[in-house]
């Protein structure tokens, strides 16, 4: 079965699972594979168990999602079922939030900000970059064009309950102010005008170091923090909000349940990636249930994404779990699949 043939989905929430190939060090380690991928919308983790009487065998964990995406799926094609829809959806004049989720490790910076070669980070073929793209390419569509559109880009950080700004490194935290009247704005949080792709790439690329920038281990800090990659559609003559899609790359879903560093710093920043995650997932049951009550107070990063979960029938968004195949990792796959499982 091929992706080509089958027709996009077009729902208000959905819900999508990628697995990452092996990489080469466990490979060398002769890792097992545990997740396997039978159609498009299947997955199937092997779980190897050990009876009472010590005999072994595996137990199979079916789950079906939107998508599944095998090891051999490239960034566009996971572009094209997952943020490419809701690109049109915010030309429609909605609002849109794309996550992704998953342990560290797993592929979600891979995914959004672009494939890593060495130490390089290739920022055209992720999910941010490609997004933008398309942007760009509706913009010129005879439908959309005399909307007289503006595109600008917003890029920060969430780490703990602060707010960072990574298109103007240095700053210092930036606030989160709620108006009273349902809104919520990051103060003085850069929104950069953008002509074309060259100019989204000089920001992801901004952004991107300014990330990762001073960590001997570049990992290990943006894995505790939420990154946030806006697009926004402003219409004149006043420049008014026609559309906004937020991509998330979230902070990795293990360190919520890290509460075992003698580090109090770092055991507040789990508890609240903890209470953010599921915070996450009850803003999108909500919207998925209709409901009129969106615990956005939650967390910092509901609240912070506030305005693009209000607004019933014109808000979509899309989640994109990402699993590691490896045995090793296989209780964090299930409890990434688990949560999935239950956001809609
Ligand atoms: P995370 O952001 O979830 O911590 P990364 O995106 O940094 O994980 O991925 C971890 C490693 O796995 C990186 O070296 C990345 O290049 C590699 N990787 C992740 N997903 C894929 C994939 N789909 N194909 C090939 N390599 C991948
Ligand atoms: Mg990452």
């Amino acid at each position: 079965e091929s992706f080509a043939s089958s027709p996009i989905k077009q729902h208000q929430i959905l819900v999508c699972v990628r697995k990452r190939p092996l990489n080469r060090r466990e490979l060398n380690n002769c890792e097992p594979d545990v997740v396997s991928v039978p159609n498009r919308e299947l997955l199937v983790v092997h779980e190897p168990r050990k009876q009472v009487n010590l005999t072994k065998f595996l137990e199979h964990h079916n789950f079906r999602f939107d998508y599944t995406f095998d090891d051999d799926c490239s960034n566009a094609q996971v572009h094209e079922r997952t943020a490419r829809p809701l690109v049109r959806h915010i030309f429609e004049g909605g609002m849109a939030t794309c996550f992704a989720y998953g342990q560290t490790g797993s592929g979600k910076t891979h995914t959004m900000g672009g494939v890593f070669t060495g130490k390089q980070q290739n920022c055209r073929d992720g999910i941010y970059a490609l997004a933008a793209g398309d942007v760009f390419e509706y913009l010129r569509h005879p439908k959309y064009a005399r909307l007289g559109l503006t595109v600008s880009c917003s890029f920060f950080e969430l780490y703990g309950t602060r707010v960072y700004d990574l298109l103007m490194p240095g700053k210092p935290q930036l606030r989160v102010l709620e108006d009273g009247k349902q809104k919520v704005q990051v103060v003085g949080l850069t929104e950069e005008p953008v002509a074309n792709s060259d100019d989204v790439l000089k920001l992801l690329e901004l952004g991107n170091s300014v990330r990762t920038s001073g960590q001997t281990s570049a990992n290990s800090k943006s894995s505790r923090s939420h990154a946030v990659f806006q697009i926004v559609l402003r219409s004149p003559p006043i420049n008014q909000l026609h559309g906004k899609f937020s991509l998330i790359d979230l902070a990795g879903n293990e360190r919520g349940a890290d509460n075992s560093s003698s580090n109090r710093l770092t055991r507040l920043e789990g508890a609240e990636i903890n209470k953010s995650l599921l915070a996450l997932k009850e803003c999108i049951r909500a919207l998925g249930r209709q409901s009129p009550h969106l615990p956005f107070r939650g967390s910092k990063l509901t609240q912070v994404l506030r305005d693009s979960f209000i607004g019933g029938k014109k808000v979509r968004t899309c989640m994109i779990a990402m699993i590691s195949p490896s045995l090793r990792s296989v209780e964090h796959t299930l409890n990434t699949l688990r949560y999935a499982d239950r956001v809609k």
